[in-house]
């Protein structure tokens, strides 16, 4: 058995002969920045997740910066997120000279805990990021009603959950924007870096394009200081034609996910879902008593995992001067510590499944 944490190779295998001829096209096309192929993966993907808007650019944090860019974020606004999410989410805030206010997870779902973001919201507070993590919405209208009473933009950091939904509508379709990554381990990934901003309003779209290309709305016509940040034509071709494949192999994950908990759901604490969500598992993540005892178990065992995430962004050195120490935001330290993400892709087997839950089972006998 040779598993692994997500199966490039097996995808790429279901789907050559039709990326193949296209990929060739755009090679001897002469088209590779910008050009037919990104116009036509942007509608689609407008479409797909049932927005206005869909704007390319080089890559998910990329999609975080120009978005807050756009909005007007400026040195010493503050942004409400959550601190249990990959550093991209913060990084991009900081950047921009802005402050990152994080407020704790729920224990279930893991997302940004909405009972908690109105303590935390001040005259500098101007946006919420919520994070659909490993794929799961975050509590969509209690934070969009949040922000409507303090009059807060709302950008979704939806790098995880593309073709996931809440209350059967679209993640990237329920805020003022939304950023998307197409990573290749992602579940709609490229064949090297990609990303996405999505949205409905007209204005929002215009100020992202300008700004992803140099503040150019004219060539070399700057409105304002922008950056370099674009979605190659081959990059463009390839999602289009995997962007087919997404609702199919999101079923595979739900389905595999699905296995795992019936196998493991009394030795470990499995994966919630709200009611109110279509998780698509990006991630099948656990928690565990030992998880490091375990995940070295597992290596020895050659089964792939990975720790989705091991330190909160309020205890990593980066973030140091925002003085958050350990007990800050008690939540999240209690899954960073016990969290694992198993292997988890749309070509994962039964009996890998079954092969990775008895292992664990072993461990813990
Ligand atoms: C992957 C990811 C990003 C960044 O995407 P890149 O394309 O790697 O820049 C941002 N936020 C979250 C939650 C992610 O998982």
């Amino acid at each position: 058995m040779n598993i692994q944490m997500v199966d490039m190779r097996k995808q790429y295998d279901e789907i050559r002969s039709r990326l193949e001829p296209k990929v060739l096209e755009v090679l001897s096309s002469g088209y590779y920045v910008g050009g037919p192929e990104l116009k036509a993966f942007e509608e689609k993907a407008a479409s797909y997740i049932g927005v206005k808007h869909a704007i390319g650019c080089a890559n998910g944090t990329d999609a975080l910066q120009i978005s807050m860019m756009a909005i007007g974020i400026e040195p010493g606004d503050e942004i409400i997120t959550t601190p249990f999410t990959f550093i991209a989410t913060a990084e991009t805030i900081r950047i921009l000279g802005a402050k990152s206010v994080f407020v704790d997870i729920e224990a279930d779902t893991y997302n940004i805990d909405p009972a908690k973001i109105e303590a935390a919201i001040t005259k500098k507070t101007k946006a919420i990021i919520p994070v659909h993590l490993y794929g799961q919405a975050a509590d969509m209208d209690k934070i969009n009603a949040i922000a409507k009473k303090h009059n807060l933009i709302v950008i979704e950091d939806n790098a995880q959950g593309f073709g996931a939904k809440y209350k059967n509508k679209m993640l990237g379709s329920l805020s003022d924007i939304a950023t998307v990554s197409f990573y290749p381990a992602k579940n709609l990934g490229a064949a090297g870096d990609g990303g996405l901003m999505l949205t409905d309003c007209d204005d929002l779209a215009i100020k992202v394009r300008m700004i992803a290309n140099h503040g150019q709305n004219e060539r070399y016509k700057h409105q304002v200081v922008g950056v370099n940040s674009r979605l190659d034509a081959i990059q463009a071709v390839i999602l289009n034609i995997k962007l087919d494949y997404l609702d199919g192999w999101n079923k595979k994950r739900r389905d595999a996910a699905s296995r795992y908990k019936a196998n493991l759901k009394n030795i470990a604490v499995i994966p919630f879902e709200h009611t109110d969500n279509y998780h698509i598992y990006h991630q099948f993540s656990i928690q565990v008593v030992g998880r490091d005892e375990l995940q070295k178990f597992l290596t020895e065992n050659k089964i792939p995992s990975a720790v989705h995430y091991p330190i909160p962004l309020h205890l990593q050195h980066a973030f140091k001067d925002l003085g958050q120490g350990i007990g800050s935001f008690p939540i999240s330290e209690k899954v960073a510590d016990g969290i694992i993400s198993l292997p988890m892709h749309p070509h994962l087997a039964h009996d890998e499944i079954d092969f990775i839950s008895n292992k664990i089972n072993e461990f813990y006998k």
